[in-house]
């Protein structure tokens, strides 16, 4: 078998197409929809991030303000910013770059953000809505996934699901979404025993570690769907997920290739929740 990539570059483009009528349909009755990406520090890998959000939201229409601060940016100048920001009527999206600079408490950032407006998803309003199935935002990744398994008509009930990682952004966040759709869901971390015995029970592999070629061909049963969220640099520096491709794709029925796979989703749906974010505005 030779898998079938799920092009996560394709997606990106239909469903950006998709916000960019959206956004038009909303700026016809006088709301632009705003994005404001907080940058504090230098971080070089950040400032890439940064740029890449406020020029995917300048290509589908969108509003955004980019705010940059200094590295020794006091906590309680950076929580000012962020209610002044809750407060402003032409932004709907707030982003605080992560990580933050080590003297500023970036959870008490997070919660200073309003939930109407957290389009990462990642305060603690909207980790209660996702595992309550109530509405609210759903962090961009494991979103972005599940679009991507929606885009292939994959039909998750009573599937076994593997997610392998556990973290607040990535690994948890999916593990609800695919209950949500009523999969049987196992999470591994780095204490699971035997990984590979619980993988190879999987119908779906989200893999979110860190850690490149952590997923080998011998790890996956036949025709499984495969996920690759990891971002890791290989011998040659370049950028490669936690599968290893070339041996997994021979095996699974689908794969998401790095780079081109789940990256740009992520992107793709802090606009969507961007958007949806300036929908719900418009509707109040
Ligand atoms: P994280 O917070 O470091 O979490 C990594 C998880 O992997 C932890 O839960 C850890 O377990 C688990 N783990 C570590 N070693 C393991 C092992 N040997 N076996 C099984 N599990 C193991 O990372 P993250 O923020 O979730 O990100 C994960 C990866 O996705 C990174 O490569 C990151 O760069 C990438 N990422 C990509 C995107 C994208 O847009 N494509 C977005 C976000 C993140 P413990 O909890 O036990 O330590």
């Amino acid at each position: 078998m030779t898998a079938q990539l799920i092009d996560g570059n394709a997606l990106s483009k239909q469903l950006r197409t998709e916000v960019a009528a959206r956004a038009q349909a909303l700026k016809a009755i006088g709301i632009t929809p705003g994005l404001a990406v907080v940058l504090v520090g230098d971080n070089p890998a950040s400032q890439v991030y940064v740029r890449n959000k406020v020029k995917a939201c300048e290509d589908s229409g969108l509003h955004s303000v980019l705010e940059k601060y200094d590295a020794d940016m006091s906590e309680a100048a950076l929580l000012a910013r962020v209610e002044a920001l809750n407060q402003d009527p032409s932004i709907h999206g707030i982003l605080v770059q992560l990580p933050l600079p080590g003297h500023i408490d970036a959870q008490k950032v997070i919660e200073a953000i309003s939930p109407a407006k957290d389009v990462d998803g990642f305060h603690i309003a909207s980790a209660g809505a996702l595992m309550t199935g109530m509405p609210g935002f759903w962090p961009c990744t494991p979103y972005g996934c599940m679009k991507m398994l929606e885009s292939i008509g994959y039909d998750l009930r009573g599937k076994h699901a593997v997610v392998i990682g556990r973290s607040n952004i990535v690994g948890k966040p999916m593990a609800l979404m695919l209950l949500q759709k009523d999969a049987t869901v196992t999470i591994c971390h780095s204490r699971t025993r035997d990984l590979k015995a619980q993988t190879l029970q999987a119908d779906v592999i989200v893999a979110a570690v860190g850690r490149r070629n952590m997923l080998t061909a011998d790890m996956v049963k036949p025709g499984a769907v495969v996920l690759d969220v990891g971002m890791n640099r290989n011998d040659e520096g370049k950028l490669c997920g936690d599968v290893d491709f070339d041996g997994v794709k021979a095996v699974a029925s689908w794969i998401t290739p790095v780079p081109g796979g789940v990256g740009p989703m992520t992107i793709t749906m802090l606009l969507v929740n961007t958007l949806e974010a300036a929908e719900r505005v418009a509707i109040c």
